[in-house]
């Protein structure tokens, strides 16, 4: 700085008032500058801080945006409770992504309120749109969680006790040769033993009838 702008001119039309708000978000910041711009020299540097941080955020929330936001169709392809796991592990990463961006924003917006614009507006409801539909997506993921551990107990049941599986498959298996016994018995007594009773009583009566009735001497 050359000395002639050192010079003692605090009321000269062409020195500004930092924009900045202090640390409490509410007291404006006192120093007057020079130049460009809209703030003094250290919050100058501040607001660039800031922003990298909200820049670097928002970069890594779309990062993580691929394997943070599941379709219908995505969520039932996941099988088995591992991949369920690993899904809502980066669904909340992608979710802290996001709370990371809106707290940046916010910090950012709080201190240097002529930051404050349309596209920060739109991204901020956008922000919270995606945080929204994020907590929706880890409680599907949950639910959907204990549906796979269901079916998969489920399974190992079938497993363990086939009959379980099938109620049919039991009278396969015991009561046709229970019956078909039944059958064979009520077959042999129908072919072999009634007849047999039937021929015993027959030939006790033809005795008995010709002790009775002794054949007519001649
Ligand atoms: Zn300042």
């Amino acid at each position: 700085m050359r000395p002639s702008q050192r010079s003692p001119t605090m009321h000269a039309p062409r020195r500004k008032s930092c924009q900045a708000l202090l640390p409490d978000g509410e007291t404006p910041c006192s120093a007057t500058f020079r130049g460009w711009g809209k703030y003094c020299t250290p919050h100058l540097e501040e607001c660039a801080q800031l922003s990298g941080q909200f820049k670097d955020a928002a970069a890594r929330a779309e990062r993580l945006r691929r394997t943070g936001e599941l379709t219908e169709k995505q969520v039932r392809a996941l099988t088995n409770a591992a991949s369920v796991d690993r899904a809502i592990d980066r669904v909340r990463q992608y979710l802290e992504a996001l709370n990371e961006e809106n707290r940046t924003r916010a910090a950012l917006l709080g201190r240097f309120p002529a930051e404050k614009d349309e596209r920060h507006m739109q991204r901020l409801t956008v922000v919270e749109e995606r945080k929204t539909a994020c907590s929706a997506l880890i409680e599907q993921l949950q639910q959907h969680r204990e549906e796979v551990l269901t079916r998969s107990q489920q399974r190992r049941e079938r497993y363990r006790d086939p009959s379980q599986s099938n109620p049919e498959r039991q009278p396969l298996l015991g009561r046709p040769r229970r019956s078909r016994r039944v059958w064979i018995f009520l077959l042999v007594l129908v072919l072999v033993v009634i007849p047999t009773v039937f021929m015993i009583a027959v030939l006790l009566s033809i005795s008995t009838g010709s002790q009775e009735f002794p054949p007519i001497s001649i």
